[in-house]
């Protein structure tokens, strides 16, 4: 009897047996036939098959030690690309470990969809005790844009886009997409799935803004005597960094970039007015917002702002428009389409801006300058934030092209004023929450999504929430240089803790840490700093090095203060911790 002959007859008899899927190949595959790439996530039951089918289907998938960093970076992903960030995660604490990003993607209107496994529905309703049972739709409904949730494995692909088109459309946003575990499982005949998936068309449609809209915010432009744009991180969003510069240089506005939108246009142009923030509130009279909004950042509208002073502001929210300071002129559209409308409605225009408005900032701008640099001079050893910082602008302003990603409180603030951006979405940071622990997270996030490199500078207070997946870094081999200012605390080292039991100030973390040997573990190179030469060389080497860098800088205990430029927020204190 030959071979072939005994295989046919354990062959089994009848009909063909129809090739099978389940429902995680249908969200695979759901996912890359709209176009996702990547996944950041955290595998476990039930999802890991997903992350499997994933990379079989060509997604790349990132693996992360904490949900949250992994949202973090599909959060990141979302911004840089304008394309929804994709994160998994499994049931319970990863769903809310990983909610948190998803809920302050939702904050910053960067577009990302958090897919979560969840455990069986019955149990779950009946309160009856189940394996990671927790009502996650309704946990999440409340804090991102829009949450769904999906039963059957016929309705993944429809699912798969609802959560698409909501994360982009509109103002950008994080989307809750539970899948449940029976029907990740379910097992279908793979010719009906592969019939299951359609192109969807205009995934996200322009919003045109109405011709009166545009006409009114164009006159009261151009009547301005000291009009100013203000450019914010909707702006750097939006992708449309020649009409910004072609509204700027034809009109001869001055512009003050928000944080994230430093860079949109140089930071050096001679129309910045990045040194006059006091000047451009107090004394504008018209002040057009582009993709900003009149948040806390910007003292909701009052506070130092000139009260006779007139905003047009260009939103993709009409719920936006006169939310904290009546609007003059709301320009309701998507960046792009307001800027093309306002771009042809601008040509042969009058401006009537007062021909010394421009100068005065240009020579406000180099006095302030200068004074700024001062600050940066003296090479102090132990070092303070504005000694190391004298030598991480050096290195990172002749590498333009390089992402910064910075968190911390002093070392926020200090970064953020001391190092000048020179490209569009190369500065990505806690933004409009101020909030402590996105680091590892957006800097995967803006390496995958670019290939770029990569530099975070962060406090050693803001680098503990994340520091874990530095590995993440390393696994993935990403050109990526972490940068940690240790002055050994949260706002510096030298809190003193009143009852003297001996037990560290709650201010205070450690200011002798070796972060370097953290880096050591994964197979990072790193460095031990303690001069600003020593800290220019090792950046130097480490971003031309193009692999993963951890740099410990030692900062004296005593540099930086309290919130930093925040303080103010802070309830009133009757106690100075550092006695
Ligand atoms: P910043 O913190 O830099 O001031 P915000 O996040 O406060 O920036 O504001 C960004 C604004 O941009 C949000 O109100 C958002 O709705 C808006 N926005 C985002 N994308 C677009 C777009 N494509 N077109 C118009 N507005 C947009
Ligand atoms: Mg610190």
């Amino acid at each position: 009897m030959s071979n072939t002959s005994t295989t046919s007859a354990l062959a089994p008899k009848g009909p063909q047996y129809p090739e099978q899927v389940t429902g995680m190949y249908i969200l695979a595959k759901a996912l890359k036939n709209i176009g996702i790439d990547v996944i950041y996530g955290l595998v476990g039951i039930p999802v890991t098959e997903v992350a499997y089918m994933a990379q079989k289907e060509g997604i790349r998938f990132v693996g992360f030690r904490h949900e949250q960093q992994a949202g973090m970076a599909a959060a990141t992903h979302g911004y840089l690309t304008k394309k929804p960030g994709v994160l998994l995660t499994v049931s319970s604490l990863g769903f809310m470990n990983g909610l948190t990003a998803t809920t302050n993607a939702t904050v910053n209107c960067y577009p990302m969809i958090q897919i979560s496994g969840s455990s069986v529905r019955e149990p779950i309703d009946l309160e009856q005790g189940t394996y990671e049972g927790l009502d996650q739709l309704n946990v999440a409904k409340g804090l991102v844009k829009a949450a769904y949730r999906v039963n059957k494995p016929e309705d993944i692909p429809t699912a798969v886009v609802r959560a698409y088109r909501a994360a982009i459309s509109g103002r950008p946003g994080g989307v809750y997409l539970d899948v449940t575990e029976p029907c990740l499982g379910a097992v279908m005949d793979k010719a009906d799935a592969d019939k299951l998936f359609f192109e969807p068309v205009d995934l996200c449609p322009s919003v045109i803004p109405s011709d009166e809209s545009v006409s009114r915010a164009v006159e009261m432009l151009a009547s301005a005597k000291r009009p100013a744009i203000l450019l914010g991180k909707g702006a750097a969003y939006a992708q449309v960094d020649d009409k910004i510069k072609q509204l700027i240089e034809t009109t001869g506005i001055p512009f003050y970039p928000m944080s994230m939108a430093k860079g949109l246009m140089p930071d050096n142009h001679p129309l910045s007015a990045l040194s006059c923030r006091s000047t451009i509130m107090e004394e504008a009279d018209v002040v057009m917002l582009i993709g900003a909004r009149l948040n806390w950042l910007l003292s909701r509208g009052h506070g130092k702002w000139n009260p006779a002073g007139k905003f047009i502001q260009l939103e993709i929210d009409p719920e936006e428009i006169d939310c904290n300071r009546p609007i003059a002129a709301p320009v309701v559209g998507d960046i792009e389409s307001s800027l093309d409308a306002i771009l042809s409605k601008i040509q042969g225009h009058k401006f009537a801006m007062d021909p010394t408005w421009v100068p005065s900032l240009q020579a406000q701008t180099k006095e302030k300058n200068a004074k700024f640099m001062e600050r940066l001079a003296p090479q102090t050893v132990p070092m303070t934030h504005w000694s190391a910082l004298s030598a991480v602008k050096k290195v990172l302003e002749s590498h333009p092209d390089v992402i910064l990603v910075n968190e911390g409180a002093n070392t926020l603030d200090d970064t953020r004023d001391a190092v000048d951006m020179f490209l569009p979405r190369h500065r990505i940071d806690c933004a409009t929450w101020a909030i402590m622990g996105m680091g590892m997270g957006s800097t995967v996030g803006a390496a995958v999504a670019t290939g770029k490199s990569v530099v975070a500078v962060e406090g050693d207070s803001a680098f503990g929430f994340s520091g874990m997946d530095f590995s993440t870094i390393c696994r993935f081999n990403l050109p990526c240089t972490v940068v940690i200012f240790n002055n050994g605390g949260i706002y510096n080292g030298i809190g003193v803790n009143p009852s003297g039991n001996g037990d560290p100030a709650p201010t205070t973390l450690d200011v002798k840490a070796r972060y370097d040997k953290l880096g050591e573990a994964f197979g990072a190179q790193t460095c031990y700093v303690t001069t600003p030469d020593e800290l220019q060389k090792a950046l130097t080497e480490a971003i031309a090095s193009k692999k993963p860098a951890l740099i410990d800088v030692q900062l004296a205990a005593d540099s930086g203060k309290e919130s930093g430029h925040i303080g103010y927020l802070n309830p009133a204190s009757l106690i100075d911790f550092t006695v």
